[in-house]
C-alpha cells in the first residue's frame, strides 16, 4: 500500500484526504492519504523521517510551507515563490509549489485566456504563487495589499509586475482581465478586500477563500456580469497537480471534485 501525507496544523478539518482517496479509488490504487500535525521546530526530521518510511508524497500547509522549503530541493518555481505545498520522494525529496498550477488550471478550466493585465490583491503564500503563476503565463500583474511594503517586494521579483494598496483597486482594475482574491478577507464572514465599484462584466474573479464557498466578492463579481471561479478549483488544480507529480498519471478530475464538493 502508498501512503501520501499532509503535514500542517491544524490539519484535522483538511479537505485533501477525501479529494486524494477518492482519486485513488478511481484510479484502482491501494493507497491511503493520512494527515499529519508535526512538532514546532522538527521538519528536517519529518522529510528525512517521510523519506525512510517510504511515504510516497506529502502536501505541505500553513505554517510549514516555508520551512519545508528550506530543507528539500526546491524546483525552479517553488524557488521563486518561496513556499513548498508538495514534496515527491521520488529520487530524493524535491519540493513544488502546486499553488500556481491550481491558479492557472483553474483559468484554464473554465476557458479563461491568461493575457493581458491581472491583479492579485494579498501578497502572502496564495498571492505569491498566484502573482508568478499569472506572470509566467505571459501577463502583466498588479499586486495590491494591505501592506503597501509586502505588495512592493512581491513586485520586485515577479517579472513584468507593479505594486499598490487597496484604495486604488477602481483605477488599477479598469483595464484589467482577471482579479484574483488571495487575502484571507471573505473567509468565514461577509466581507471583499475589492468594492463592488470597481468590478465589471470584462474580468474572470477567482476566489482563492474557499470557506465560503459564495463569497460577498463573488456574489457581487456575478451581479455585474464577470466571470466568477470559486476558491474549490483552485483547490482541486493544487490536489490534481500534486496527484500528477506523484503518480505520473492523469488525475480523475470528476471524482476528485465531487468528493471536495462533499466535504466542503
Ligand atoms: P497569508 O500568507 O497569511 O496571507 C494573508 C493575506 O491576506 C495577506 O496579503 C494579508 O495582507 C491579507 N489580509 C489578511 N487580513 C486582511 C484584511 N483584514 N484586509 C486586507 N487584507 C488582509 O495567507 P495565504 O496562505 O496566502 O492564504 C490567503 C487565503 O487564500 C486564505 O483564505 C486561504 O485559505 C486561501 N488559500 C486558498 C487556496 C486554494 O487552493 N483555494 C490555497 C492557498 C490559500 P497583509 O500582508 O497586509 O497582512
Amino acid at each position: 500500500m502508498q501512503v501520501f501525507g499532509l503535514i500542517g496544523n491544524p490539519v484535522e478539518h483538511s479537505v485533501s484526504p477525501p479529494m486524494h482517496e477518492a482519486a485513488y479509488g478511481a484510479c484502482g490504487m491501494d493507497a491511503r492519504y493520512v494527515t499529519f500535525e508535526p512538532k514546532p521546530g522538527s521538519i528536517g526530521r519529518v522529510v528525512d523521517g517521510a523519506s525512510a518510511l517510504g511515504i510516497a508524497g506529502l502536501n505541505v500547509t500553513i505554517p510549514f510551507k516555508e520551512d519545508v522549503a528550506r530543507v528539500v530541493e526546491t524546483d525552479p518555481l517553488a524557488e521563486r515563490i518561496g513556499a513548498v505545498n508538495t514534496v515527491s520522494f521520488e529520487g530524493g525529496p524535491t519540493g513544488y509549489n502546486t499553488d500556481a498550477a491550481g491558479v492557472v488550471r483553474a483559468f484554464e478550466h473554465h476557458g479563461v485566456e491568461r493575457s493581458g493585465q491581472a491583479v492579485v490583491v494579498g501578497a502572502g503564500g496564495a498571492g505569491r504563487a498566484a502573482a508568478f503563476a499569472l506572470a509566467d503565463e505571459g501577463m502583466d500583474v498588479h499586486v495590491a495589499n494591505r501592506t503597501v511594503e509586502r505588495a512592493e517586494s512581491l513586485a520586485a521579483v515577479v517579472p513584468n509586475a507593479s505594486s499598490g494598496g487597496l484604495d486604488d483597486l477602481r483605477s488599477v482594475l479598469a483595464d484589467a482581465d482577471i482579479l484574483v482574491n488571495a487575502t484571507s478577507v471573505g473567509m468565514e464572514s461577509d466581507e471583499t478586500p475589492v468594492p463592488k465599484a470597481a468590478l465589471h462584466d470584462g474580468l474572470a474573479v477567482l476566489d482563492a477563500v474557499y470557506a465560503p464557498l459564495d463569497t460577498r466578492l463573488l456574489t457581487e463579481a456575478g451581479e455585474v456580469g464577470a466571470k466568477t471561479i470559486d476558491g474549490a478549483w483552485m483547490l482541486l488544480f493544487q490536489g490534481i497537480e500534486a496527484f500528477e507529480i506523484w503518480t505520473g498519471r492523469n488525475a480523475p478530475l470528476e471524482a476528485m471534485n465531487a468528493a471536495l464538493r462533499d466535504a466542503l
